[in-house]
């Protein structure tokens, strides 16, 4: 096999909870040079001397999103700042920015990661691999690029946006593998028609997908409408960026590198590990990174362990797709909806077209949700019955999965401005209106 199949994947179980063990040691030895964990440690009572085995883990403290902001810019830093080489942060969806460092260890070991995921799904050094996302900050440009190259392939730096542009370079290049968000991709096939371009003309076999969440219903239709297979990327600029959790070739759940990081699935509320393959909170320890490790960092991220192993041979446990941020719960007439749901309801209808937005409103006293969701030109030309009709059975499809009756808005397709990178699901226009 390739050096990019590292043997850590396949471990036995028993040498991966030692090898974890080891270095969840390293770690938090690492982390007294950190001023905050050098404090955190202290007040819990623990050091590197008491981790034994990887479950002694839960004996140390979490780290929330919070505490790197608290301690922003310089606190979790674990080596004197002219160790650190490169500082990304991530894109503020929920927030305030965080700034997180690497030295040039971590960023071989990052894209020896990342060339080891797309290894994964089948990506080869002969491939021509074009990154549409975002460079600058966000970890999806230079994340993906330098695994890109580690692996070999041809790299090319294409950046968001000016979709002609990146349908040229495609073309020209012979482009085979692309790195792209969901929401883009989506908004790419549109494009694609409107150009006339068939996408079974184009170059391309296999798109890695991720940055925000999607449901399984997106990822058949990126697949259909772009012809190719598309592969669920996950990763967060507190553990590096992409290459943390990856699918392989199955399709069946990504395959979380756990000889470079710990996870465990909390309940938000007790803070205790789940039941066994039920949905929690993604809690991730790093292991290797020497230049700001992080224990117990709480994702606020929403999956849940998979059983059963994997045909590929991999043992490293594998995530369920991501269910959605802990903070884009919506609550409504007291019912708890997650924007998920919603998505997954309209990318089943056949008739409702590539994007869709969830607005939050004040009707009369009570809050409420209105769906504006683009219909395919085809149905959109139909009389109005027949579009009554449909918003009916929208309406009613969405009430069966979210438990209320949302407002449901038919509107034309392209008239929801697509968003410079990731896709902004829910607008909250209580107190707006
Ligand atoms: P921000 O939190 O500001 O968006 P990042 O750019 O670091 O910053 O994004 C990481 C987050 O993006 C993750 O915590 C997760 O919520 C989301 N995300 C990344 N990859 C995926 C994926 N494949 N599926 C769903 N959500 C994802
Ligand atoms: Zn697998």
């Amino acid at each position: 096999m390739s050096q990019y199949f590292d043997p850590a994947e396949a471990l036995a179980r028993p040498e991966l909870a030692k090898l974890q063990a080891a270095r969840l040691k390293t770690t938090v030895e690492r982390c007294l040079a950190a001023p905050f964990y050098k404090k955190a440690l202290a007040q819990a009572k623990i050091g590197p001397g008491d981790i034994h085995t990887v479950d002694d883990i839960r004996r140390l403290p979490f780290t929330t999103k919070d505490d790197l902001r608290a301690n922003y810019p310089y606190g979790f830093l674990a080596l004197p700042k002219e160790k650190f080489v490169r500082l990304h942060a991530s894109s503020g969806t929920t927030g305030t920015p965080t700034a997180v460092f690497y030295t040039k260890n971590d960023l071989d070991a990052w894209a020896d990661l990342m060339a080891r995921s797309m290894f994964a799904v089948g990506v080869r050094p002969s491939d021509v691999l074009q990154n549409m996302s975002g460079y600058g900050l966000f970890t999806g440009g230079l994340g993906i690029h330098y695994g890109s190259e580690r692996l070999g392939c041809l790299t090319i730096p294409a950046g968001a946006g000016n979709t002609k542009r990146q349908i040229k370079l495609i073309r020209d290049f012979g482009v085979t593998v692309v790195h792209i968000i969901p929401s883009y991709a989506l908004y790419f096939a549109t494009k694609l028609a409107a150009e006339g371009i068939k996408a079974t003309d184009m170059p391309w076999r296999i798109a890695l997908i991720g940055a925000e969440p999607h449901t399984e219903e997106v990822r058949r239709r990126i697949e259909e409408l772009l012809h190719l297979k598309a592969y669920n990327s996950f990763g967060l600029s507190e553990m590096n960026g992409p290459g943390v959790a990856f699918e392989c070739e199955y399709q069946n759940g990504m395959h979380l590198w756990e000889d470079a990081y710990v996870a465990e699935i909390i309940d938000p509320n007790t803070l205790e590990p789940v039941a066994e393959g039920e949905i929690g909170e993604l809690v991730m320890t790093t292991l290797t990174r020497e230049g700001m490790p992080l224990i117990r960092y709480r994702t606020r991220d929403l999956t849940r362990f998979l059983p059963g192993d994997c045909p590929c041979g991999r043992t490293s446990r594998r995530i369920d797709r991501i269910a959605g941020r802990a903070d884009d719960m919506i609550i409504i007439k007291g019912v708890n909806i997650y924007p998920m749901q919603i998505e997954q309801v309209l990318m089943s209808m056949p008739e409702v077209g590539q994007n869709y937005v969830i607005e939050l409103f004040t009707d009369g006293v009570m809050d409420n949700l209105r769906v504006k969701v683009e219909i395919k030109d085809e149905y959109f030309e139909e009389d109005m019955r027949a579009l009554t009709g449909l918003q009916k059975r929208v309406s009613a499809r969405l009430r069966d999965e979210i438990l209320i009756t949302p407002k449901v808005e038919l509107i034309q397709h392209g008239s929801i401005p697509k968003a410079e990178g990731k896709a902004q699901r829910v607008v909250d226009l209580r107190g707006a209106e």
